[in-house]
């Protein structure tokens, strides 16, 4: 899977992958990560990417020009997705990075600022997603957590050992709680089922847990469970 991140900030984006699960994927080309800066597309001197707004008003909008020039100069392979990170996308949900995860590249644009040209998006006219209903000062850290998402459910990013199957939302509930050593800390105690070595036991154990915290916690996806 090929990563395009558009981004005034390329550094922000390449140091994320210097670390731990995501660095080994990078190393044994699972996913690999360009990153893409508009300024280096300006067509003016000064290598200016945003300007004031038309009509007025607070804030500074990224130009048209350097944008699109960028994106259209990125070789894009048969099956590309290209998303805008924007508060005005639909939300990312779990379906979503699973459904991301099947294109071989996807291209993410980063907005900073007041937001994009609006020509932009007429022009790319891409996917909106957003990381949730918050504005952030730009789309690096949704970028990140875009690819974060989509990698680990990319064959081989995970070892069997980091396993995504009984991750929160992959059969529509939230996971059970984990224990580890030791089997007491500060009085309390890890559950004796989890000790006993019977897994069927286990098992039930951490199915009902999975869906009382679920129901405790997200009714909205307790109820989607319950109706499957
Ligand atoms: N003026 C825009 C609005 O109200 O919709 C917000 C612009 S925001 C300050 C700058 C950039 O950060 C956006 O273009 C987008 O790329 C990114 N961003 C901010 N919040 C985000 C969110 N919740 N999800 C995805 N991207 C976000």
């Amino acid at each position: 899977m090929i990563f395009n991140v558009m981004t005034l900030f390329p550094e922000m984006v390449e140091n994320y992958f210097q670390y731990s699960i995501l660095k080994r994927a990078v190393d044994s080309d699972i996913i690999k990560i360009q990153t893409i800066n508009p300024r280096d597309y300006t067509e003016n001197k000064h290598k200016k990417v945003d300007d004031i707004p038309y009509g007025g008003g607070a804030g500074m909008v990224l130009m048209a020009q350097p944008y699109v020039d960028a994106y259209e100069s990125i070789e894009k392979l048969p099956k590309t997705l290209t998303v805008m990170l924007s508060p005005q996308g639909q939300p990312l949900t779990d379906s979503m990075v699973n459904e991301f995860s099947k294109f071989d590249q996807i291209i993410l644009m980063c907005g900073h600022y007041e937001g994009f040209d609006e020509r932009i998006r007429d022009i790319i006219k891409p996917v909106e997603v957003s990381v949730g209903d918050f504005v952030l000062t730009g789309g690096e850290l949704p970028a990140l957590c875009l690819i974060d998402s989509v990698s680990r459910k990319i064959e081989g990013t995970l070892g069997k050992i980091e396993s995504a199957d009984e991750d929160s939302f992959s059969n529509g509930l939230l996971e059970y709680p984990h224990y580890t050593r030791p089997r007491e800390y500060r009085g309390l105690k890890v559950p004796d089922v989890l000790l006993n070595g019977n897994h069927k036991e286990i098992n039930e154990f951490r199915q009902s847990q999975s869906i009382e915290r679920t129901k405790l916690r997200r009714p909205d996806l307790y109820e989607k469970y319950k109706n499957k």
